[in-house]
């Protein structure tokens, strides 16, 4: 049994950041990961992309972000249970809570901070038989590692950021060609990304290839050969190294929806107006896992949240006792 003083469910950004101010009311904590490394979205989704928003960072590479929250917290000493999904929860006669993995470690804490953002990864798949076979070398339904794709011809579908920002991405850098499949003529990404698509695709940067998608898979030695089928009844093939079908992920909150927990739109009520705690005591829900009026998805706002939240807890572990909030260009950075 792990035992600490509050069990992070998802070591995403928020998660990463609630281990440093949790720290410094010298609170241990333990995350919990499905992904088998730390950084959530971050790394998983989109590792190599600048984030602009981020106070302090004109720019920051998301997986550089990821790495300098690992060495902010690293005095701090924190347990970490990766490749495992938080599955259930239970309240042991003590009163703290338990939580086993889907692989069955026991977790034990008197409190718990979710900070699941969008749950478990599932990304939404083309309904094509056979689809698995390809998916160790030819389809990739995230870009993990660009460098992969370097002098390839790649094909993307999709309609969104995610498809349109990769496009762009692989016709400024590298690729061989790129082709960009989507099944009609308006996009959902955002407006100054579809134009410099569509100035692209003028340039012959990137082949759009519109009112299509892709119907069947198959292999041609190194290469897969894709079956698209148009909305005017063509069919033709396109021969490829690789296809990124990137239709987003199907937010999943996963197990924590049958916790007891409040949920609304697939997310997680909390009281905003004192500590992000949920309807269970010694619940809390912070990042993009939580909901309240006026919320937003950004990371800056979980790290905020997050902040919060520990104060809180701290209350709830140690009733008597009282916390003075103290800076840290006072205190300095005082490990475990
Ligand atoms: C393409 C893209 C670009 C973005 N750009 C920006 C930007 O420029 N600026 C910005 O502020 N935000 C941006 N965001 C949003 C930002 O990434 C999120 O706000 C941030 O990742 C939320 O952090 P989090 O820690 O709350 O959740 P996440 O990063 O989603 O991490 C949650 C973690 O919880 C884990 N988890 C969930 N359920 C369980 C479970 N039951 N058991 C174990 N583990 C579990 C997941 O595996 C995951 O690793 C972007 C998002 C995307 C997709």
């Amino acid at each position: 049994m792990i035992k600490t003083d509050i069990i992070i469910i998802g070591a995403g950004p928020v998660g990463l950041f609630t281990v440093f101010e949790a720290g410094l009311l010298k609170l241990k904590c333990h995350l919990i990961d499905a992904l088998p490394q730390p950084g959530g979205q971050c790394a998983e989704i989109y590792p190599k992309k600048p984030i602009y928003d981020i106070p302090g960072y004109p720019s920051i590479i998301a997986s550089e972000l990821v790495e300098k929250l690992m060495k902010q917290i690293e005095p701090f000493n924190p347990g970490f249970t990766l490749g495992e999904t938080a599955q259930t929860i239970e309240k042991g006669s003590d009163g703290d809570f338990i939580i086993h993995t889907s692989q069955g470690t026991a977790h034990k804490a008197p409190v718990v901070a979710i900070a699941g953002g969008l749950g478990v990864f599932t990304p939404r798949k083309p309904p094509i038989e056979n689809l698995s076979i390809f998916e160790k070398d030819n389809v990739h339904y995230i870009v993990k590692e660009p460098a992969i794709f370097n002098d390839k011809n790649i094909v993307i579908s999709g309609g969104g950021d995610s498809a349109l920002d990769w496009a762009l991405y692989f016709a400024e850098n590298f690729a061989a060609s790129v082709k960009l499949i989507h099944r009609s003529e308006n996009f959902r990404a955002h407006n100054d990304s579809v134009q410099k698509a569509l100035e692209y695709a003028n340039d012959g940067k990137i082949e759009m290839i519109l009112n299509s998608q892709v119907s069947g898979i198959s292999k041609n030695n190194d290469q897969i050969v894709l079956g698209v089928d148009s909305k005017n009844n063509e069919k033709f093939n396109i021969t490829c190294d690789h296809w990124l079908p990137l239709f987003g992920l199907t937010p999943k909150l996963g197990p924590m929806g049958d916790w007891g927990l409040e949920i609304q739109k697939n997310a997680i009520k909390v009281d905003n107006s004192t500590d992000y705690s949920t309807n269970i005591d010694g619940i809390y829900a912070i990042g993009d896992v939580n909901t309240y009026q006026g919320k937003l998805k950004l990371i800056l706002c979980g790290f905020h949240e997050a902040a919060i939240m520990v104060q809180s807890a701290f209350k709830k572990i140690y009733p008597n006792k009282n916390n003075v909030l103290k800076y840290t260009t006072v205190t300095g950075i005082k490990g475990f």
